[in-house]
């Protein structure tokens, strides 16, 4: 039979186009100025700087404006030029920059938080302020009045917040590892639902508005997500990362789920790949390819006179085998798994090089990444790191599209082993029915698949 010719992802790696130098301290926030050759970069030494693209290619600071306090979030808004500023002190001061980027103007103060403001996030559409803090308060102002809507508590300190505008739904990540979904009024909001995944802190989160997909990173180093669109329950694991998740960017337009670690691995995900199921995992006292009892099956033993051998899974067909019938390893890309995982004899002979071909990349930035941000005009992708350099990436690689491998199914990515227990606490009916229905991802049974992953 003829070698058949598979499609690559054009793995290149993401070019670097420029870099800032020029600071003292670790930038702890950044974004790309949309249609601007600009950067907003806020630093340890509470400066909020703009830097701006020069003819010699060099990014030189336009503004350069001292906190009086350090600063630990923002939010920019393009269109008003309305930047929000987050502070140790719990309070949020709003600035208007100007339209050639050269001038800061102080507008507005909120008294937001009685500690740190951990994440500030400036809604347009609703003219609110959200913003959350170490008090544990998530909270929201209106941006005319500067008056305060409402409030909620939350159970632990809130490291990721996104707001769908179309229903008004907030989706507020923890460190407790929860993701909680907030309905919000003008004045007061209900608790929708709890989404509980992850085994470490939320540290990331990023809303698809389209696919309406939530993706949430964590500590314990996995990213979940959570297919509200798919209105199945659906929660798929992607497992790509050695250290803490830092950085969550959904490029809608490729289809491509850019995810960062602390340790500076960038990974960016295929998520236009028709991809099956995990298998259930089965159970058995013996092996279910040579038969041999596993080694609590003392009946078995003693009648066959055989010792009891250790139970494995086939992360292919779910089957509950012995060592020396799994020995091998594989990749199983088309079912999540983008490194090696332990298969069966028989799975491994039916796994082809087509079915090995790789649905994420992975790239190193060589350096500890605290922030990322993603300007999807551009494709640009900006890093900041340890090493106190901003960097910003051209547009990372698109995966091209395989016409019998796209836009049905879903697909777990498993590099490791370990995986934790899904739970979701409450109905989640009371969030679907308000959600409108695009969606291109088919899915599978949520609490089937948290059945299989809580091993
Ligand atoms: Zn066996
Ligand atoms: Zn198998």
């Amino acid at each position: 039979m003829a070698a058949e010719i598979q499609p690559q992802p054009q793995a290149r790696k993401p070019c670097l186009l420029s870099k800032i130098e020029a600071f003292q301290e670790v930038v702890s926030t950044a974004m790309i100025i949309p249609k601007e050759d600009g950067v907003i970069s806020l630093s340890e030494d509470r400066a909020i700087r703009v830097w701006l693209k020069r003819d010699s290619g060099q990014y030189w600071p336009s503004v350069h404006h001292t906190m009086p306090s350090s600063c630990s979030c923002m939010s920019f808004n393009p269109e008003t030029r309305r930047l929000s500023v987050g502070m140790d002190t719990g309070v949020i001061c709003e600035f208007i920059l100007s339209e050639d980027y050269n001038k800061i103007t102080p507008a507005c103060t909120y008294q937001a938080h009685q500690g740190k403001v951990t994440v500030v996030l400036f809604v347009l559409e609703m003219e609110w302020l959200l913003s959350t803090g170490q008090d544990k308060n998530f909270t929201w102002h209106c941006s005319e009045s500067g008056q305060q809507l409402g409030t909620y508590r939350t159970t632990a300190w809130v490291s990721g917040l996104q707001f769908d505008v179309e229903t008004r739904h907030a989706f507020v990540g923890d460190q407790s590892g929860q993701v909680t979904i907030l309905k919000l009024e003008q004045d007061s909001c209900g608790l929708v639902t709890t989404f509980k995944g992850h085994t470490g802190n939320v540290t990331a989160l990023c809303w698809d508005p389209v696919q309406r997909v939530l993706f949430s990173g964590s500590s314990d180093h996995s990213i979940i997500m959570w297919d509200i669109g798919g209105r199945k329950g659906t929660a798929i694991e992607l497992q790509g990362h050695n250290d803490k998740v830092q950085g969550l960017c959904y490029a809608s337009h490729t289809r491509q789920l850019i995810s960062c670690s602390s340790d500076g691995g960038i990974v960016i995900w295929n998520m236009d790949v028709k991809r099956q199921e995990t298998p259930e995992w089965l159970d058995s006292d013996s092996c279910q390819k040579c038969e041999q009892p596993f080694f609590w099956n003392f009946k078995q033993m003693w009648d066959s006179k055989k010792i009891g051998l250790r139970q494995h899974h086939c992360r292919k067909c779910g089957q509950a085998v012995c060592g020396k019938c799994s020995s091998k390893r594989s990749t199983i890309p088309l079912m999540g798994f983008e490194f090696e995982v332990r298969v069966c004899d028989s799975c491994h002979e039916s796994i082809t090089d087509e079915d090995r071909a790789p649905t994420a990349t992975f790239h190193d930035s060589k350096h500890n990444i605290v922030y990322m941000h993603y300007e999807p005009t551009t494709g640009n992708l900006l890093t900041s790191g340890s090493d106190k350099v901003i960097k910003v990436r051209e547009q990372m690689l698109v995966f091209p599209l395989k016409a019998d491998r796209n836009r049905c199914g879903i697909r777990v990515y498993q590099g490791f082993e370990l995986t934790p227990i899904y739970n979701i606490i409450t109905d989640l009916s009371i969030l679907f029915c308000e959600f409108v229905t695009s969606y291109k991802l088919k899915c599978c049974n949520f609490l089937k698949n948290a059945a299989q992953m809580s091993y």
